[in-house]
């Protein structure tokens, strides 16, 4: 038997009053993922754990059965990992975003989504000016960076930045636990002295007068150190797997948990993504390996525009583009596939940003008897019969 989850990022909704209160996932038509889903057994799932914030990387790695409460290594760790960037033991790595500081406040936590090569040049001169104190810097994309800080203590609260925009930079500074008071110290300083370093960089000066918002200060959040993540082989007993994504993170979490990475050419995250090629690499991968993560972005993205109409274009494109090839394509391999489809969170289209709802869910494999649930939906799924499952419960049921 091989096995597949697709992971369709931020497609729960909440009901939408315009609509007469139907989801995206009520209203678009998805006669393939309908079909599918009544060959199967449906169910929610309680992705997020009590208390923690309803991130991708919290909800699928608890998906994948890592539990985060035991293992998050931080957002830093996962994304260097992404990225192919070694860390030291002692090393705390952190997410370090170039944010717009302007009149002491922090207006915004992209940098005013600074091009790769305009950061590129910004991480050079932090490179320059501050690895005397301990501290050196990898570019990501756009203004989604890394630090590393030799030798700091994770006794530390660091504020993520996007969820403060237009708030007094000064009280949002990294803050301590007992234990964490110079690395505090090191940190409020090098924001400070990212300051002066970047808002007077000929890139910042020109962004000014094309009327863009400089990126003229660091923001480092979300520290954690490698080591101690769990194997996703020793975990489950699953002989091979990959992971097939267009967002560093998942990648990051599926290397960590020894996961193959699979890149697609065309896969952008976006509504404009290849779905075609995401399906045929994952049948592809098959052939090689007992389990896939197929995760696709678009619907989150959708979500986090509050554009209801797009989201239910993105349902219909992934059931249409993604879903049908892909099943045809299972159909041919010689073994038998079992499939599990669920979103990792609501991302509602009203709110625009993740929800820690529970998500629905559906299992089709040889043997598993259908529970007559013939929509896939945040509605329909609480008369199937698998009733609401927490973490890692949907791939326990999968592999069962
Ligand atoms: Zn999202």
């Amino acid at each position: 038997m091989k096995y597949i989850v697709v992971l369709a990022d931020g497609m729960a909704d909440n009901p939408i009053s315009e609509w007469d209160n139907k989801t995206p996932l009520m209203v678009a038509k998805k006669p393939v993922m309908d079909s599918l889903c009544k060959r199967g057994q449906a169910g929610l799932l309680k992705s997020i754990p009590d208390g923690m914030h309803p991130g991708s990387e919290i909800a699928n790695m608890n998906i994948l059965g890592l539990d985060p409460r035991e293992y998050f290594p931080g957002r830093g760790v996962l994304e260097a990992a992404a990225l192919n960037v070694p860390s030291e033991p002692n090393e705390l790595v952190f997410r370090c975003n170039l944010v717009t500081i302007e009149g002491g406040k922090l207006v915004n936590h992209s940098g005013g989504h600074i091009s790769n090569e305009e950061a590129g040049e910004l991480i050079k001169a932090l490179n320059n000016e501050l690895t005397s104190e301990g501290v050196k810097f990898h570019q990501g994309v756009s203004y989604r960076n890394l630090m590393m800080m030799e030798n700091g203590s994770e006794e530390i609260e660091c504020k993520p930045p996007h969820d403060y925009p237009g708030e007094p930079f000064e009280g949002l500074l990294p803050s301590g636990k007992a234990g964490g008071s110079e690395t505090v110290d090191r940190l409020q300083s090098l924001i400070k002295k990212s300051i002066e370093i970047l808002d007077k960089h000929p890139v910042n000066k020109r962004r000014r007068e094309q009327g863009l918002a400089a990126a003229n200060a660091i923001w480092p959040w979300s520290p954690g150190k490698a080591g101690g993540f769990p194997s996703f082989k020793e975990r489950w007993g699953i002989k091979s797997g990959a992971v097939i994504s267009a967002v560093d993170l998942i990648h990051g979490i599926g290397g960590m948990a020894g996961l193959e990475s699979i890149h697609v050419e065309g896969a952008t995250g976006l509504f404009d993504t290849n779905y075609e090629g995401k399906a045929a690499a994952a049948v592809e991968a098959l052939k090689k390996v007992d389990f896939v993560f197929l995760h696709v972005e678009a619907a989150d993205e959708a979500g986090h525009e509050g554009d209801k109409d797009l989201k239910k274009k993105v349902v219909e494109d992934f059931d249409q583009r993604l879903l049908k090839p892909l099943l045809e394509g299972l159909n041919q391999l010689d073994e038998e596939v079992a499939i599990a489809l669920l979103p990792d969170h609501p991302t509602p289209c009203e709110l625009r940003t993740h929800t820690s709802d529970p998500v629905p869910f559906f299992i089709v494999k040889p043997g598993l008897e259908a529970d007559g649930v013939d929509s896939f939906d945040e509605e329909s799924v609480k008369n199937g019969a698998m009733g609401t499952l927490s973490d890692g419960g949907v791939l326990e049921k999968l592999f069962s």
